[in-house]
């Protein structure tokens, strides 16, 4: 077995010394996607106050046994109370009140029958009512969905459209959230030209710093882009010392075992090396260090091997600054839909999951060369192969990281 480290110790190991980090108030307009700093409890009753939830007439139900299509009930209109209004009277035995959704429901009255369940009555001021109605139809009790004191969110929760409508439900303008993690990206490398640029030969596109900034940013950090530094001393010196207000420098490249691998120099230089190397493929050069209190992931140059290894590494750790507990995707069960050989490496698949009537598949997206971008697309998980021995028959269950 190889002597690198355990993809688990290795998370832990950038997980350690890293905690929650301060808090802001955004408008509950820009909240979507950040992470709640504080608890919610619900101050007030919602819906807030007994509502009907049909256009209809309020009504005593005692008044309208029986009632039906042959034989209606005549009711006197009383008043009417449309959404935001208020009807100041009750309603008596033999009235009803006019009531449209959402508007709250009149003293006295114990139930809505709805429109179409009404004719006009022989006067204006009368209604036939042609269905029974118990206690309690059509109208939505104060508290029903949520009591006063229900605690609702926890400190740590990402705010999606849900959370939204439910804090906007409760009355909240402005939200605390997590502060976003700034994530300072440095990619290296002689060949680099950034998109945009046009090509010499030798020379290929940094296509890393825009997929990085992309994942970060997905995360819910912050990007803080910084050019490409050349495989140099100087230049990688200077992009390190820049990026020291960062809560996180990602670097690509440049931390594998060739003569122009230098980041692992510079980081051994200016700061402290924790570890490099870590049991995986794509990406076994990863180096993890920090520099003054910043802590930097070298993740390796190749495309595929970067994205993985910011997902396995860096991701936890952005996710960690927010407050997410746990900071990891949470893992499913997928068939493997061909065979896959083990190897001293743990290995992390590409694949597209497939929902059958027999369970989940896990279908490879392609040849898994770290190289090959194209892998990634159309990827919705990483199917994980452990490391060990033997084959994994066709349709063999293995843990799948999903991304959504
Ligand atoms: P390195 O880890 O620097 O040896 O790079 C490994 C491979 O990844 C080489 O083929 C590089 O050209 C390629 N590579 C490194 N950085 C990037 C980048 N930012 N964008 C695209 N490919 C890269
Ligand atoms: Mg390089």
């Amino acid at each position: 077995m190889s002597s690198d480290m355990r993809v688990e110790d290795a998370q832990a190991r950038i997980l350690a010394g890293s905690t929650v980090l301060a808090t802001e108030q955004v408008a509950l307009t820009d909240a979507l996607g950040r992470v709640l700093a504080v608890p919610i409890v619900a101050e007030f009753d919602l819906p807030p106050f007994a509502n009907s939830s049909m256009d209809g007439y309020a009504l005593l139900a005692r008044d309208i046994p029986g009632a039906s299509l042959d034989r209606p009930v005549l009711l006197n209109v009383i008043g009417e109370v449309p959404a935001g209004g208020i009807f100041s009277g009750s309603v008596l035995p033999g009235t009803a009140i006019r009531i449209f959704t959402g508007a709250p429901v009149p003293e006295g009255a114990d139930a809505v029958v709805q429109q179409e369940l009404t004719a006009p009555g022989p006067s204006p001021d009368t209604i036939a009512i042609q269905s029974a109605a118990t206690v309690g139809t059509n109208i939505r009790v104060a508290g029903s969905d949520i009591p006063a004191g229900t605690p609702m969110l926890a400190r740590g929760t990402g705010i999606g459209v849900a959370e939204v409508a439910l804090l906007a439900a409760l009355g909240l303008g402005e939200v605390m959230v997590v502060r976003r993690p700034r994530v300072a990206i440095v990619a290296t490398g002689n060949e680099l030209v950034e998109p945009g640029g046009s090509l010499r030969p030798g020379q290929i596109y940094n296509s890393n710093t825009p997929m990085l900034a992309a994942a970060v940013r997905e995360a819910g950090g912050e990007p803080w882009i910084l050019p490409v530094a050349r495989d140099d001393l100087e230049d990688i010196r200077a992009r390190f010392a820049q990026a020291q207000t960062a809560d996180l420098i990602l670097t690509s490249g440049g931390v594998s075992v060739g003569d122009y691998d230098l980041v692992r120099q510079v980081l051994d230089e200016q700061g402290e090396i924790a570890f490099w190397r870590v049991n995986v493929r794509p990406g076994k050069p990863l180096a993890f260090g920090t520099i003054g209190h910043v802590p930097l992931i070298g993740l390796p140059g190749n495309p595929v091997s970067s994205a993985v290894t910011f997902e396995l590494f860096a991701r936890p750790l952005i996710r960690t600054l927010l407050g997410y507990n746990p900071p990891f995707r949470s893992t499913i069960l997928a068939r493997l839909a061909e065979a896959q050989s083990r190897g001293d490496r743990r290995h992390y698949m590409r694949v597209r999951l497939r929902y059958a009537a027999d369970g989940v598949w896990a279908d490879a997206t392609g040849e898994q060369g770290s190289h090959r971008i194209s892998s990634m697309i159309g990827a919705d998980a990483l199917a994980i192969i452990e490391e060990g021995e033997g084959i994994l028959a066709a349709g063999s269950v293995v843990s799948v990281l999903a991304f959504q």
